[in-house]
């Protein structure tokens, strides 16, 4: 199947209520260009000078979501375009996304990243270190940043049960945010599933998911 296909059958699978992002990393710019052209606006990377470098030469009303791990001295050369941050995983992140925000007189919209799956190599917060997060004197402070939602990652098994129960865990978590909201708190996105299990997502309360190789083919990490 082509992009242009697999992107339509994939779009024709979503509810309205589900917003796609089309996960481009390591993938050619003609790539990108193609899903543009069958009319996919949002795309997810996971470097940022990657990230950068497309940007850079597509067209600009594209919404540029990172959904990798972020290192701190790296934000500040997407801050000025950036979309959406789904990778936010401490109060530090969120302090420098903040400062390099305010250099561009915006507002970054961010998703705090859960620690959900069982293997420990998975980036994110827990329950504990959420509520300490934005509980703190020093995040209402934060006038550059929204927090707009959750994300995470589910473990990589086949086991479908176990990544039933871990999303269920993050909307559980996530409707529980719902209720606290404050000047730069208000979670709405719920960002989880990619190409081997948006479908569980979907069914648990997603209402982002991230899709790379179901859209754009394998990767080739060379
Ligand atoms: C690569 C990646 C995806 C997309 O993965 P696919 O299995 O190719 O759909 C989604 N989320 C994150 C955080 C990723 O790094």
């Amino acid at each position: 199947m082509s992009i242009k296909e697999s992107l339509l059958t994939i779009k024709n699978e979503l509810p309205d209520t589900v917003t796609l992002v089309a996960v481009s990393k390591t993938k050619p710019v003609s790539d990108l260009e193609e899903a543009y052209a069958a009319g996919q606006r949002i795309f997810g990377e996971n470097k940022i000078q990657e990230m950068t470098q497309k940007w850079e030469v597509m067209p600009k009303d594209i919404q540029w979501h990172m959904i990798g791990h972020v290192q701190t001295n790296k934000v500040k050369y997407m801050a000025e375009y950036v979309s959406l941050v789904h990778g936010v995983d401490s109060l530090k992140l969120l302090k420098e996304i903040n400062k390099q925000a305010k250099k561009h007189n915006r507002v970054i919209n961010c998703l705090l990243q859960m620690h959900i799956a069982e293997e420990s190599t998975k980036f994110g917060l827990d329950k504990e270190e959420l509520d300490n997060l934005i509980t703190s004197d020093v995040f209402k402070t934060l006038e550059n940043v929204n927090v707009v939602g959750l994300m995470g990652m589910a473990t990589f098994t086949d086991d479908k049960n176990q990544v039933k129960k871990e999303f269920a865990t993050l909307k559980e978590i996530f409707s529980s945010l719902q209720s606290i909201k404050s000047t730069n708190l208000d979670v709405k996105i719920l960002s989880m599933g990619m190409s081997g299990d948006y479908k569980l997502a979907m069914d648990q309360g997603s209402t982002m998911v991230r899709i790379g190789s179901s859209i754009f083919g394998s990767r080739n990490y060379s």
